[in-house]
């Protein structure tokens, strides 16, 4: 094998080796249980960023291990049409070449996306490729092929059908950039200040007039009413009369209304069913006329009087200026309040009076908030749940027609004959009128539609395919917490309608990938890091364990390189491991599975020991998605176990000739690679086929814990060796040099088994004693009933050791001496936070044991 671990040599060769034997299949396992995760549908306009890379790399995590574990197990990959986004994109590109799409019109302009997909849209598959994950593509889908357009019409027909779509004209947020609605969740709602206009509106008869206020001094154009609370005793006696619109001149009445809050600023409201959704309530309670006073673009229309052709912002500032001229502004103050800002092009949303196409929720939510009360659906961490509740019980209708070209387009037709409205799957070619004027609905659906029936369309439904019948419900659903609402709840809505059952078993939700400095990642802010461009620096398997090791449930992780760069050096020490031990096994002579010394010397025992424990430790840990404190757990045992002991202990018998450590370090190595493989496939894979050399080890059997024999003695050898390790090192003395050390071991745990490591690993060779020794200078090294006694002379200054000592000693006191006056203090304790009482007990804890021990060799010094 190479000497050196060369990242991108070994992971340009494996994924298609996968890939051609169908190692990603669930065919793998044919008997086995199925085990089904459905990927979060990236855009195709996407390339990967860091928040998929973690996404995938928890799924991949979950899945290479499930397939180890026997079970048949598919990650189903696919790509999501995103709407809007991809519009933009392909409108951009033409726009360089001069075409304009309404130019070119609908039928060719679709034509261009679905070029322009078949070219970029690959991109993102490639760079999941690149990643290792490791999905079954003969199963891949596009939320517009035509299984899942097919799906999406039987959806959409079927909940017409329910009353559960309907049409409506209502108001919905609307993006007069994007130039179309967009539902609720798709609005970034920002503190800001602004400005709260107060205007009088005069009596039509009579004199004086009603004030009212509004942050949006321009809606007034559109204004039909004016509303006040029917108990409010300021405005009893003017109830029915009516007001002279400023600048508008229309008559609108007053009108009593329950929803009005009589406490906030002057009590009476502007009404403007057009442009806000509670004033629409209102105004149609009162039969008030909603007057729509901007156009698609945010420019004000005819209805705007003098002011049509102004944008919104600029007409908010004429008509403050033309209602100061006319005497109708009674003042300006500056106001908080929340502003809408559109998900995708941050532009400020409108609320906008329009004809859409609904989802009515209500009586979908039901079903979905009982399925994850009764535990059938499971979050992780649980208090996401929470998070889940509160955002379905205050959902409104969900609109889902959105105004675009590139998406499903809505199966309704429309006949210009007699106004009927035909829902169908299939193109109707007449109306029951015997009219064949039929236009189909220009818009499309919101793109969440078709992603909310990811885990059973992509399966085949409506279709009963084995697919289905087999990986329906799936197992997993792992996603981060921004698109909870998109689309978690969606899925769940949906599924249990459609299919009578739920779509997923556990829920689990990571976090974001942060910047270092714990900002979010932003192009804007241009503190992003390219996944790919990291990759080609360090490797894969580099970023892919940096990024499982800090993988939490739930919680936002800050991004380092520093945590690649060790993971790249673990990758390096994994590797030389590998080399060691073919040095004392054959090449590909270590058996795939098993093989474990039946009659293991002790320091075999030992790593068994602890292998066995690490084993089930990382699967309960995996089990519990706890992703972070697994591969901690596992790195740890690997590099402060294996490598820095384990190894090292073996080279004494491996010296001796003793046939079956060498195996044993084979077999060790060997589980410890598949351990690692869901985290780290390229570089385990390579190695396998050098220590195994036989079938895959993405396809090997998941560990078991392997039978164990008690060791004894490890734990005080491990400490001795540390304790003179570090003795020779306080002293200036070489690693190497001769010391005389007493071993006093009444049970008999070290040198029973261990004597030959202490010349090994520590450069000495104990002296057994029977009794504590009296003479001075000397030190002691106690590891529970064992105690090495090592003696100064000649060896140390021990007139500068007990200076040493001294000097320490007086350090520590004084330092104690300051905690415990801290601790007395009957304020201190009672107003710090607790956590700083309990740190500083530790630390005054902590020094008196030092003192004890220091004392403790100055007395040995005699
Ligand atoms: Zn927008
Ligand atoms: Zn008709």
């Amino acid at each position: 094998m190479e000497a050196a671990y060369d990242p991108q040599k070994v992971e340009s060769e494996w994924y298609s080796r996968w890939e051609a034997a169908g190692v990603f299949a669930p065919e793998t396992n044919p008997d086995g249980e199925p085990f089904c995760i459905v990927i979060p549908p990236p855009n195709v306009t996407g390339s990967l960023h860091m928040g998929h890379a973690l996404d995938l790399l928890i799924q991949d995590v979950i899945i290479r291990r499930k397939r180890m574990q026997g079970y048949a197990a598919l990650w189903l990959p696919g790509t999501d049409h995103a709407g809007i986004a991809t519009q933009i994109v392909v409108e951009r590109e033409l726009a360089k070449e001069g075409i304009d799409r309404e130019e070119i019109g609908r039928e060719r302009f679709i034509e261009q996306v679905w070029q322009w997909k078949a070219i970029s849209g690959g991109r993102i598959t490639e760079q999941i490729r690149r990643m290792g994950f490791s999905t079954d593509w003969s199963r891949e889908r596009f939320t517009m092929d035509e299984g899942l357009s097919a799906a999406v019409k039987k959806v959409f027909v079927d909940l017409y059908d329910q009353d559960l779509i309907y049409r409506g004209n209502r108001i919905i947020n609307w993006c007069p950039r994007d130039r179309t609605a967009i539902s609720d969740v798709e609005v970034i709602h920002e503190d800001e200040t602004g400005e709260l206009v107060h205007i009088l509106y005069p009596f039509t008869e009579g004199d004086g007039g009603i004030e009212v206020a509004t942050t949006r001094a321009e809606t007034m154009l559109g204004d039909t009413g004016v509303a006040v609370h029917p108990e409010d005793p300021r405005y009893v006696e003017v109830i029915g009369k009516t007001v002279t619109l400023p600048l508008v001149g229309r008559e609108i009445p007053i009108v009593a209304d329950e929803a009005v809050d009589a406490s906030f600023g002057t009590g009476a409201v502007k009404v403007t069913p057009a442009h806000d959704p509670t004033d629409f309530d209102i105004g149609a309670r009162h039969g008030l006329e909603p007057v729509v006073i901007l156009d698609e673009d945010g420019i004000v229309n005819d209805n705007g009087g003098r002011f049509a052709g102004l944008d919104r912002f600029e007409a908010r500032e004429a008509v403050k200026a033309a209602l100061a001229e006319d005497g109708a502004l009674v003042g300006i103050e500056e106001h908080q309040h929340s502003v809408g800002h559109c998900q995708r092009c941050n532009t400020v949303v409108e609320p906008y009076l329009s004809d859409q196409w609904f989802v009515r929720v209500g009586p979908l939510v039901g079903p979905a908030i009982e399925a994850v009360k009764n535990g059938e659906i499971r979050f992780t961490p649980k208090r996401w749940e929470k998070t889940y509740f509160h955002w379905m019980e205050n959902l409104r209708d969900w609109t889902i027609s959105r105004q675009i070209w590139w998406g499903h387009r809505i199966p309704a037709w429309y006949c210009d004959s007699c106004d009927e409205v035909i829902v169908s799957a299939t193109e109707p070619t007449v109306c029951a009128c015997g009219s064949s004027d039929l236009r189909q609905d220009p818009d499309v659906l919101d793109t969440w539609f078709s992603s909310g029936l990811f885990p059973f369309s992509t399966l085949g439904w409506p279709e009963e395919t084995d697919d289905f019948d087999r990986f329906y419900p799936n197992s997993v659903l792992v996603t981060g917490y921004d698109i909870i609402s998109f689309w978690v709840a969606r899925m769940i809505k949906l599924g249990l309608h459609f299919t009578s059952d739920k779509p997923f078993t556990d829920v689990v939700i990571h976090g974001m990938v942060r910047a270092e400095d714990g900002k979010k990642m932003s192009k804007s802010v241009g503190n992003t890091v390219d996944p790919l461009e990291t990759v080609e620096e360090h490797g894969g398997d580099a970023l892919r364990l940096a990024l499982i090791q800090a993988a939490s449930p739930g919680q936002d992780i800050p991004y380092s390189e520093e945590w690649v760069d060790a993971a790249r050096r673990f990758g390096n020490k994994l590797w030389n491991a590998v080399r060691f031990t073919l040095l004392h096994v054959e090449p590909g002579s270590v058996p795939a599975s098993g093989g474990y010394p039946e009659d293991p010397g002790p320091e075999e025992a030992w790593v068994l020991s602890r292998l066995a424990e690490t084993v089930k430790e990382f699967d309960d840990l995996l089990d519990a998605y706890r992703f972070s404190d697994a591969f901690g757990l596992l790195y740890s045992f690997a590099w402060s176990e294996v490598f820095d002991w384990f190894l090292e202990m073996a080279k004494a018998p491996l010296r001796r000739g003793d046939a079956s450590v060498g195996p044993t370090v084979g077999v060790v190595l060997r589980d410890l690679l598949k351990l690692f493989h869901p985290a780290i496939p390229y570089v385990t894979e390579e190695l396998w086929s050098e220590l195994v050399g036989e079938g895959f080890i993405a396809t090997s059997e998941w560990p078991e814990p392997p039978p164990t024999v008690e060791p004894s003695g490890f734990e005080p050898l491990r400490t001795l060796i540390v304790g003179i390790r570090r003795f020779r090192a306080e002293h200036g003395l070489s690693p190497r040099a001769e010391l005389p050390v007493g071993l006093l071991d009444p049970e008999g745990v070290v040198e029973e088994w261990w004597s030959d490591q202490f010349t090994s690993l520590a450069a000495v060779t104990p002296e057994s004693i029977d009794g504590a020794p009296t003479d001075a200078p000397r030190t002691r090294i106690v590891a529970g009933s064992v105690q090495a006694f090592i003696s100064l002379e000649g060896i140390v200054d021990v007139g500068a050791e007990r200076e040493r000592l001294e000097r320490s000693i007086v350090d520590i006191e004084a330092a104690l001496a300051r905690s415990e006056k801290k601790l007395g203090n009957s304020e201190f304790v009672s107003k710090a936070p607790e956590a700083v009482v309990a740190k500083e007990s530790a630390k005054a804890a902590e020094a008196r044991g030092r003192l004890e021990k220091l004392q403790a060799q100055l007395s040995e010094l005699g």
